[in-house]
């Protein structure tokens, strides 16, 4: 039995904080405590209490005066777009025929996917996220490298083969048929092996045809424990060519809706110009709305309304993700600064400890691993992250005049990157200073 002892300044959240003096909203604890055995926290809390539980031979690892915080979650990434990031000059539909669907053929070939999904989750660990929603292209050789790969590490991730038979190249297109046919076999080989869990993943309405749809739902009903993944609502010119192709439903929503895919597991991605009709619908079903404003400032595609999304009378279950390669960076840091500018365009703030709630406890519930993953509970996942707010010259100085918690959050958010990342801690190991060496 191999346990750790953690030592650090120690935050995680219990619930979503309505302001920034709501302090029952997370538990803090200035010389913290985080006992790990085989993977998971046992005991949390004040350093002094949790020492006592930790027995002969524990490994004591300190982290002063670093913090300690759950793993970070991206809900929403395509693994195979690490060469289309920072792409030039198109929006959506173009930047997909551009730049992904001809990036997206090379993962035919297994050994590439292979490559990618070893650098890729390399990347997400150096940037202190543990747990990602992603994307695969559509071969299912793409899925079964992400897969294996992110087996070995032993982490948390949701992920899926892209279904997509129309409106792009040969060689990224299924078919119903094959769709469906690879799906299955990708859940029954991987979903629930280790902390592996499949996500049924239409790409979205356009490069689907009804009949795959119609396969896709029938895989959510066949699998109703199942995440499902897509995107809606991006941008104006994808929902016309979406109500062209499906003009006899209501609108881009009702696509979904029509073919069985909107569950309390459904993952929107985008949902940026949704009619109030839409929000209620995507409500009621108890899906989420999964937040990328990297990407929908860089491909100009809108603001998503965060706040008025949340606060509606149907309010929305919302996530935040970086959407890579159209989202331009891998750190959840770097999106929520700019989820914060998206925020303040449409005339509101989001404080630090709401965003860092979503990061983790908000973002664990969003995609229903509240139970292993996203806080420092007992009885958790130990995926955590450590951050340093005096990582750069430029940050340390800053944080010779910052003297509350909230303020050294923001300061991390607002400069921090993967450099604010000490270390990264994967079902208890040392995740980070692993890959260094
Ligand atoms: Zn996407």
């Amino acid at each position: 039995m191999i346990s750790i002892l953690l030592r650090g300044r120690t935050l995680s959240f219990l619930r979503w904080p309505e302001t920034i003096d709501d302090h029952s909203a997370w538990r803090y604890e200035d010389d913290g405590g985080l006992l790990i055995r085989d993977g998971r926290i046992v005991a949390a809390g004040a350093y002094a209490e949790v020492e006592k539980q930790a027995g002969q031979g524990v490994k004591k690892i300190d982290h002063r005066p670093h913090l300690l915080l759950p793993g970070f979650i991206d809900a929403h990434v395509h693994f195979p777009q690490m060469q289309v990031i920072a792409s030039h000059g198109a929006e959506l539909l173009d930047w997909l025929n551009t730049y992904t669907f001809p990036e997206e053929t090379k993962f035919r070939n297994a050994q590439h996917g292979r490559r990618i999904a070893r650098l890729f989750l390399d990347e997400m660990v150096r940037h202190g996220t543990t747990t990602v929603a992603a994307y695969c292209s559509v071969h299912k050789a793409s899925a079964e490298a992400f897969f294996a790969e992110s087996h070995h590490r032993n982490m948390l991730n949701i992920a899926g083969k892209v279904m997509m038979d129309r409106n792009a190249p040969e060689g990224v297109l299924d078919t119903p048929q094959s769709g469906y046919d690879d799906t299955k076999a990708l859940i029954e080989e991987w979903h629930g092996k280790g902390r592996q869990l499949y996500a049924i993943t239409p790409r979205f309405a356009i490069t689907s045809s009804p009949e795959q749809l119609e396969m896709a739902g029938t895989l959510c009903r066949e699998h109703p424990d199942l995440h499902m993944q897509t995107h809606l609502s991006e941008n104006h010119a994808e929902i016309a060519f979406t109500r062209e192709l499906y003009p006899q439903l209501r609108d881009y929503t009702d696509v979904y809706e029509h073919y069985g895919l909107l569950g309390k597991k459904s993952l929107l991605g985008h949902c940026i110009h949704l009619s109030e009709r839409e929000a209620d619908a995507i409500s009621d079903a108890g899906s989420i709305a999964v937040f990328c404003p990297t990407s929908n400032l860089f491909l100009g595609s809108g603001l998503f309304d965060y706040q008025r999304h949340r606060r509606r009378d149907k309010a929305l279950r919302i996530a935040a993700a970086t959407d890579v390669g159209g989202g331009t960076n891998y750190s959840m840091l770097r999106t929520m600064d700019e989820g914060y500018k998206v925020i303040a365009l449409n005339g509101e703030k989001l404080n630090p400890f709401q965003s860092f709630w979503q990061l983790t406890r908000g973002n664990a519930e969003a995609l229903s691993v509240l139970e292993k993953v996203g806080t420092l509970d007992q009885d958790t996942d130990a995926d955590i992250v450590v951050l340093d707010a005096r990582a750069t010259p430029a940050m340390r100085l800053r944080m010779e005049t910052i003297e509350t918690l909230a303020e050294e959050l923001f300061l991390l958010q607002t400069l921090g990157d993967d450099r604010a990342v000490r270390e990264v801690y994967v079902a208890g190991r040392a995740a980070k200073s692993d890959m260094a060496t």
